[in-house]
């Protein structure tokens, strides 16, 4: 295991005060799964020059509000003065977009790459900053992952990051209709960047 040392004060603490308090907020299984994706994202970090400190943090504190209550989500929406929209659906998209949130005021992590990455990390963006990318696809290959797949998407993430993105896009979209589930509409943008012809002229 690669234990990082904190030197750019992102987080303002040292990495080990950092998982003492994500022990205090999550489960053991997703305590453990945090970990697995962080190990995952310094790995992808050091293979596409990204900063492996940023990558820790943010894999670290991609989940840190996932397991908060609904009303605690919906208070934060109306005191951040976030988008009403997002009060019509639940804890799978708060975590990312109002997570962010409160990890900038609870652990004063400003940074915004962070915030986006974290923001970006359940159903991606049309425009992903490398860090964005790892912490959305080691978020799904982490080692305690294993689904139908995670083979092949750990493949192309040695490979090729952007080919993991849309590789991870198709399938949680393709997954999320055989179960005829909601798709956020902002899956739907992700998947016409980075599944659909790579119809870039359009978004960029
Ligand atoms: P986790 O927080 O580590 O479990 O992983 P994610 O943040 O990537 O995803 C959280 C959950 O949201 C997973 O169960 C995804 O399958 C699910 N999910 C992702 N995108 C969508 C979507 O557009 N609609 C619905 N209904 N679920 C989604
Ligand atoms: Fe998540
Ligand atoms: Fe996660």
């Amino acid at each position: 295991m690669k234990e990082i040392v904190y030197q750019e004060n992102i987080y303002p603490g040292t990495r080990a005060e950092l998982v003492a308090r994500l022990r205090e907020v999550l489960s053991d299984h997703r305590f453990q799964h945090v970990l697995g994706v962080e190990q995952a994202a310094i790995k992808l970090a050091e293979q596409n020059g990204c900063s492996v400190e940023k990558a820790s943090v943010a894999a670290l504190l991609h989940d840190y509000t996932k397991e908060r209550s609904a009303e605690d989500f919906i208070a934060a929406i109306k005191a951040y003065h976030l988008d009403p929209d997002l009060l019509r659906w639940g804890n799978f998209i708060w975590h990312g977009v109002v997570g962010a949130e409160m990890v900038k005021t609870e652990l004063h992590v400003t940074d915004e790459e962070i915030l986006n990455a974290i923001r970006r990390h359940t159903v991606g963006a049309v425009t992903m900053t490398t860090l964005d990318k790892i912490v959305y696809v080691a978020d799904y290959i982490e080692a305690g992952r294993s689904f139908p797949g995670v083979e092949q998407a750990r493949k192309l993430a040695a490979t090729d990051l952007d080919q993991a993105v849309s590789f991870e896009t198709k399938h949680t979209i393709q997954f999320l209709m055989e179960q005829n589930k909601p798709v956020y509409p902002q899956a739907i943008l992700t998947y016409n960047r980075w599944v659909a012809g790579k119809n870039r002229r359009i978004y960029e």
